[in-house]
């Protein structure tokens, strides 16, 4: 029986220990699997758990690591931290040979000819890919109930959502299945399900991270982004699959900074970094309707980063209101066209027996979901003749005036922006399901970030009602290293916090059950 303790370990322990050669790559991988199977009944947080590749890989990492341990320090020193450390993707990144539904029917049957750019970075690192989370449908949603296969739960209620669009990256790591995962930020993503399980999540800067066999939603939105319970963790997942990458021409030539990998292990050093850091706590993001409880510990931490020594400055954007619209414009404009490829000739799902328009209407109509539907429909109108310049190319004009509010706040010697992740906690299955704008809520101040190509993370930052709150940063373009220090600097000043022992109490009764967990 593999001990359920390694499934706490950071994945910073995680490392140091098989490096020593005192863990094994397949002890670790066997105690994940074990708490995965088990779980996942309850949680439906992976659409597919690769028993096998994930031993496989295991075994191959270790051999990798004794080889190292073997020849020296040196040898040690080159291997990537995340060798032998079991990670989770979400159900859009391309494996070779294995499925990629993102979440829909219509890539139902789908088998992946190619690795994309960040699953050949995972294996090149020794990374273990344990298997394939659940979304929802091509990323369009903030609760993963739009996921073909069933919402994900959220690991401290399961009555509640886990947020989305990559519900199962952040459900996974909240509830120790993976130390890490991967997810893509489009509008929120991977910040608001961070938010609502309370772990970390970032959406790097807009070409920090090649899309190449990423399933497409808006593609001058997405973005990659790790998940960890950590800064420390995420940062070196980060590390491991940021940089340049010739088959995605968006993705930019900017050095990956090495430091990703040496966030300070000391509190005292990383809380001393806030000392003279300029925070702006921008008003317009505690927008109406804001639960009381999220406002209060937003408030709480950023009074503690104050009175850790951050400058706090009340900041304006004054644009942000027209975030929601505008991005309601943009990405279904993208999605149309991106989405058009699903037509039951390259892709899974085809249904056939009339002609070619008869059969693309009949695979489209049965294989994608109302939500994918409703945004193919609004892109396809905001982009139709007579339409495209009242509504697209608006929108891309106030998308400039949207970035040049973060430009004047960043140019005035601002470090970073604090502020919400999500106006509510993770709420009941259902409550928002009905009514597509109040499901378009939860990302209000989300949006902008994506909207102007920033980087900004989501971090734990308390409970309310006993249920995770994130807090939001966002930096100017490629200062990921310096959120994470951000990030790691409050982590620093809050140790001693009760909320950071709690765990997720969803699952204290399926763990009560459990042999041999402390
Ligand atoms: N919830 C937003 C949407 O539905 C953002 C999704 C995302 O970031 N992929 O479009």
């Amino acid at each position: 029986m593999p001990d359920p303790g390694l499934t706490r370990l950071t994945a910073v322990a995680m490392s140091d220990r098989l490096r020593a050669g005192d863990l094994s790559s397949r002890e670790l991988v066997d105690a994940h699997l074990a708490r995965a199977e088990r779980e996942n009944p309850a949680l439906n947080a992976w659409l597919v758990i690769d028993e096998a590749g994930a031993r496989g890989a295991a075994d191959e990492a270790d051999a990798r690591l004794a080889q190292a341990r073997r020849n020296g320090a040196e040898a040690l020193a080159v291997l990537h931290p995340l060798c032998g450390v079991p990670v989770g993707l979400k159900d859009l990144v391309s494996v070779r040979g294995g499925q990629c539904t993102a979440g829909s029917r219509i890539l139902a049957g789908y088998v992946s000819p190619y690795d994309a750019h960040i699953t050949e970075r995972l294996r090149a690192a020794g990374a273990v890919i344990l298997g394939k989370l659940n979304m929802d449908e091509f990323a369009m949603g903030s609760s993963t109930e739009h996921s073909a296969y069933g919402p994900a739960a959220n690991p401290w209620d399961l009555g509640r959502v886990p947020g989305g669009s990559s519900g199962g990256s952040a459900a996974s790591v909240a509830a120790g299945h993976v130390p890490l995962s991967i997810g893509t930020d489009t509008g929120g993503s991977v910040r608001q399900p961070a938010a609502l399980t309370g772990v970390v999540g970032m959406k790097p800067t807009y070409g920090r991270v090649s899309r190449y066999g990423i399933v497409a939603f808006a593609s001058s939105l997405d973005q990659v982004g790790p998940f960890g319970r950590t800064a420390r963790d995420a940062a070196m997942l980060l590390h491991a699959i940021a940089g340049r990458d010739a088959r995605d021409s968006t993705s930019a030539p900017r050095p990956v900074p090495e430091d990703l990998l040496h966030l300070p292990a000391s509190d005292d050093e990383a809380a001393a970094g806030l000392r003279g850091f300029r925070l702006g706590l921008p008003r317009e993001y505690f927008v109406a309707g804001m639960e009381a409880g999220v406002e209060a510990r937003i408030r709480e931490a950023v009074a503690a980063l104050a009175a850790a020594g951050a400058e706090i400055v009340d900041v304006s954007l004054p644009h942000t209101d027209y975030g929601l619209a505008t991005y309601y414009i943009v990405a279904p404009a993208e999605a149309s066209a991106n989405l058009a490829r699903y037509d039951g000739i390259r892709f899974g799902h085809a249904v056939r027996g009339g002609d070619v328009l008869a059969n693309y209407v009949a695979t489209r109509g049965s294989g994608f979901g109302p939500e994918v539907k409703r945004r193919i429909m609004l892109g396809t109108y905001a982009l139709s003749a007579g339409y495209y310049d009242a509504y697209y190319l608006k929108a891309q004009k106030v998308r400039t005036l949207i970035k040049a509010d973060f430009d004047a706040a960043f140019g005035s010697g601002i470090d970073a922006l604090v502020a919400p992740v999500s106006p509510f906690v993770a709420w009941p299955f259902g409550a928002r399901l009905d009514d597509p704008v109040a499901m378009y809520l939860a990302d209000v101040c989300t949006l902008p970030v994506n909207m102007a190509g920033l980087p900004g993370m989501s971090i734990p930052a308390g409970l309310s009602d006993g249920l995770p709150v994130g807090l939001q940063l966002i930096g100017p373009a490629w200062s990921e290293l310096a959120l994470f220090r951000l990030a790691r600097a409050y982590e620093a000043i809050t140790a001693g916090a009760a909320w950071r022992g709690t765990e997720p109490s969803g699952l204290a009764a399926l763990r009560a059950q459990e042999v041999g967990v402390p």
